[in-house]
């Protein structure tokens, strides 16, 4: 592999010592960000592009802001038009976004591909990821848009804030590049795998919108990335992929590829379609998408949240139920001190269940089907 990295050994060696100098060389030579990241899960002595730790490859500059940080922009004289980010790892044990993530980050360290838009990549969460959990202390994917400061020190707390800084600086310099805003398109895929089984295996939540309308072209996106179940969101959250849209008005997606499975054990064949299209995205080939029809997708709107209340709490979804499992019209699904929750629609269906959460939080998200017009 042929690219210039600037800094000699020596130099790296001062900057974040021996051991990480070693693991860098070993990231420019192979392309195993998973390897790199896992390594420097608490991070490095210098982050952020003053640390230098930029290559050039295939007319683009890569560089390794932070550990699980990869910026990649291209060396090109036409200003490019999308600005993309595509994150793994917000669940430390969801592998195959992270397997996703790995095989593009090679593809463009090996040469294979040439990126066109500016692209950062984000493993979310390091130490889960070693640790082969969730989370270490606290769901990452709750702490956007400043949640992080109400919650005690740890290291999800820390996380939260750095990537928020990270994804922030990110569309803020393209949009100080530019003239102004409409000139650059931001997008966030941001890559899970669910707990439990879902009767669509693969489904996206696409953060509220407030009045903006949902985005067809979009939708038709996911659907070419094997993913045609939406669930649209009801409110402002969270999650990384609502911080985006919010914030940045980018497109942005919580996109669930299917059930948690260890490092290895992933079908990839799965995930090709997701893969393939995300390069023709930030190598701007032409994506194979067609015009949006409700009859290619399964659409949910959310009705709102069961919320578990006191330790009384008492919830009738069994551990092995699939999401978006549908109950007919006046089914018991949980009791809680002084009230209970009976579905009242046609086609009422469950997502994300899980009785074991604290007390004020959400148990189960109840959804119901829709069409666009
Ligand atoms: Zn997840």
């Amino acid at each position: 592999m042929q690219n210039d990295n600037t800094l000699t050994s020596q130099e790296l060696t001062d900057i974040n010592g021996a051991e990480f100098n070693q693991a860098y060389q070993q990231f420019l030579n192979t392309g195993d960000f998973i390897s790199l990241t896992r390594q420097f899960e608490q991070g490095f002595t210098q982050t952020g592009q003053s640390n230098q730790l930029s290559f050039s490859v295939n007319k683009a500059k890569v560089s390794l802001l932070d550990t699980g940080i990869l910026l990649v922009e291209p060396e090109s004289s036409v200003k490019p038009s999308k600005s993309i980010v595509i994150s793994s790892a917000i669940h430390g044990n969801e592998t195959a976004p992270i397997e996703i993530v790995q095989q593009l980050i090679s593809d463009i360290v090996a040469q294979k591909i040439q990126v066109k838009h500016r692209t950062l990549f984000i493993m979310g969460n390091p130490v889960a990821m070693n640790i082969a959990k969730r989370f270490q202390t606290e769901n990452l994917n709750r702490l956007f848009c400043g949640k992080h400061q109400t919650i005690a020190p740890c290291y999800e707390k820390y996380r939260a804030k750095k990537l928020e800084t990270y994804v922030s600086d990110f569309f803020n310099t393209a949009r100080d590049e530019n003239i102004s805003d409409s000139e650059v398109t931001n997008y966030h895929y941001d890559l899970h795998t669910a707990i439990r089984d879902s009767k669509h295996e693969k489904f996206a939540i696409y953060p509220y919108q407030g009045d903006k309308p949902w985005d067809k072209e979009q939708l038709s996106f996911m659907a070419s990335c094997g993913v045609n179940t939406i669930l649209f969101g009801h409110g402002p959250t969270g999650t990384f992929s609502y911080y985006s849209s919010a914030n940045f008005s980018a497109h942005s997606f919580t996109v669930e590829l299917g059930k948690v499975r260890p490092f290895g054990e992933n079908n990839m064949a799965n995930f090709s379609a997701m893969t393939e299209q995300l390069t023709a995205l930030i190598c701007n080939e032409d994506l194979l998408q067609k015009d949006f029809d409700n009859k290619n997708f399964n659409l949910y709107t959310a009705l709102g949240d069961i919320t578990k209340v006191s330790e009384r709490f008492k919830l009738f979804i069994g551990d092995d139920v699939s999401n978006f499992t549908d109950y007919p019209v006046g089914t018991l699904l949980s009791t809680d001190t002084d009230q209970e929750y009976r579905t009242t629609l046609p086609g009422e269906s469950i997502v994300f269940p899980n009785a074991k959460v604290g007390n004020g939080q959400r148990a189960v998200l109840m959804v119901v089907p829709t069409t666009l017009t």
